[in-house]
């Protein structure tokens, strides 16, 4: 293991430890996510205002990197438009599967940078994306409630 995964493991514990914005948002719309593969369990709350994204909360349980790529999310999408949401989600998707040139938007990823080993695990790829599946029902206009 080297320096850099070591670091990128730390965010992973640190977030699935200390989940940010964790529990339910008041006046927001939600959606949620299941991930029969593993158990992963998750429920979004997004408040979009003029089409952006003012506040994201989430909550679940399951294991860490699906919390922990739904904690990383909640901090990076907040006050950005629908579509630039959409967009980072896109470049994770490319991250998280290794397709495209999936080092060219780590910039705009931040801290989900360090789920980027994901793609070596094919059957924990659903683990670190179902968060962001599930933003995206709410981005979509296709939320349950
Ligand atoms: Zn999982």
């Amino acid at each position: 293991m080297s320096d850099l995964d070591e670091i990128y493991q730390e965010v992973i514990l640190d977030h699935n430890k200390h989940p940010r914005n964790f529990g339910p948002l008041e006046g927001a719309v939600k959606a949620e996510g299941y991930n029969p593969l593993c158990g992963d369990k998750i429920t979004i709350y997004v408040r979009i205002e003029d089409d952006v994204v003012a506040d994201v909360h989430f909550e679940g349980a399951g294991c860490a990197i699906s919390q922990a790529s739904a904690s990383v999310m909640t901090t990076l999408l907040r006050g950005k438009t629908r579509d630039e949401a959409k967009k980072i989600f896109s470049y994770f998707q490319d991250l998280a599967t290794g397709s495209g040139d999936p080092e060219e938007h780590l910039a705009e990823l931040g801290e989900l940078a360090a789920l980027a080993g994901i793609r070596n695990f094919p059957t924990r790829i659903k683990c670190a994306t179902l968060a962001w599946h599930t933003m995206k029902m709410i981005l979509d206009g296709k939320e349950s409630s």
